[in-house]
């Protein structure tokens, strides 16, 4: 069993670093609102005071963060991992931050880190049964030294070298997260054509993304928004594919979908789950603090 340092303690990670003690790990977290640390040491967790002191005695430093902004912050701001983490350790970030930040981030540690790139498919009902798809960027050696740890919250699949692992997420979010929107768009224009939307539900669940419409329609027929995976953080992976692709120009139609997450934040539904922006575009407004039952 390995020390670990666990740092972000959001809707994903205070699952996810559970899962680690679970598993009979030695862990340590941090959080930048420490009130978020408290049950993981009632559940026997260390709590660091810096990310620093997190990682100070720490085999591997484990990071779920919200973007790259944060992973910098964290591992380069003052206090930050940087300043601590030993030769032979490891930094595996697992947050979505798209492959240019972390092969940044590996290329201004010293030298002797393992640096993995370690996302995660799959949302807070994987993160809690352990059972998240990990999509892996690293070395051969590396991935081999650690895999055991990732191990205590999923399946972990080695993609290639540094980056790799962030890519194939960002590739995959880009379908998930754009489809929501269209799901969105064919209901509305149904409406619009006088369709009911439960017969427009009933047609689209037929065609070949029924998966992604039924997934819409049972958070959108009972108004449950709660967030699992924010709009905010779907509409910031939409802006690491376009910002991150040198022919995003190609990417026309996951540019369209990102017009509609930005109108979500601009209403102040951010915080809510993703699927909103399928409500949005049918044209309801719901109460960003749940207020109107929009939170189950
Ligand atoms: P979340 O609940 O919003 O948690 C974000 C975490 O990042 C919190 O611990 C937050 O600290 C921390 N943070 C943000 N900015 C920071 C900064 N400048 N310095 C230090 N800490 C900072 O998000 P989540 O749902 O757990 O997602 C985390 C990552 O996983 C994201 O990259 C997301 O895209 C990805 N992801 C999410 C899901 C999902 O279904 N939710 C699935 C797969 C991947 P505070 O508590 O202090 O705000």
């Amino acid at each position: 069993m390995s020390t670990i340092a666990f740092l972000g303690l959001g809707q994903m990670g205070s699952l996810m670093a559970a899962n680690l003690l679970e598993a009979g790990h030695d862990v340590v977290v941090w959080n930048r609102s420490p009130d978020k640390a408290e049950a993981l040491r009632s559940r026997g967790a260390s709590v660091g005071a810096t990310p620093a002191a997190a990682a100070d005695r720490a085999d591997a430093v484990l990071t779920m963060l919200t973007d790259p902004a944060a992973l910098e912050q964290v591992v380069f701001g003052e206090d930050g991992v940087a300043e601590t983490i030993r030769p032979g350790a490891a930094l595996i970030d697992l947050s979505t931050v798209g492959p240019g930040p972390i092969r940044d981030v590996a290329a201004r540690l010293p030298a002797g880190i393992d640096v993995l790139d370690a996302p995660v498919r799959g949302s807070i009902d994987k993160a809690r049964s352990a059972t998240l798809g990990i999509v892996v960027g690293g070395t051969d050696d590396a991935f081999a030294r650690w895999r055991s740890v990732l191990e205590a919250i999923g399946t972990p699949v080695h993609i290639g070298e540094l980056g790799t692992g962030q890519t194939a997420k960002i590739v995959n979010n880009v379908a998930v997260i754009t489809s929501m929107a269209l799901v969105g768009e064919a209901v509305a224009l149904a409406e619009r054509l006088g369709l009911a939307r439960a017969e427009a539900f009933d047609l689209l669940e037929q065609t070949y993304i029924g998966d992604a419409v039924r997934y819409v329609r049972a958070r959108m027929e009972p108004r449950d928004f709660a967030p699992r995976f924010k709009a905010d953080l779907a509409w910031k992976d939409l802006r690491l594919a376009l910002e991150g692709d040198a022919s995003a120009s190609s990417l026309r139609t996951v540019a369209a979908a990102a017009s509609w997450y930005e109108d979500v934040a601009a209403l102040g539904l951010g915080g809510l789950d993703f699927t909103i922006v399928a409500a949005v575009a049918v044209g309801e407004r719901p109460s960003p603090d749940g207020s109107d039952g929009s939170t189950g």
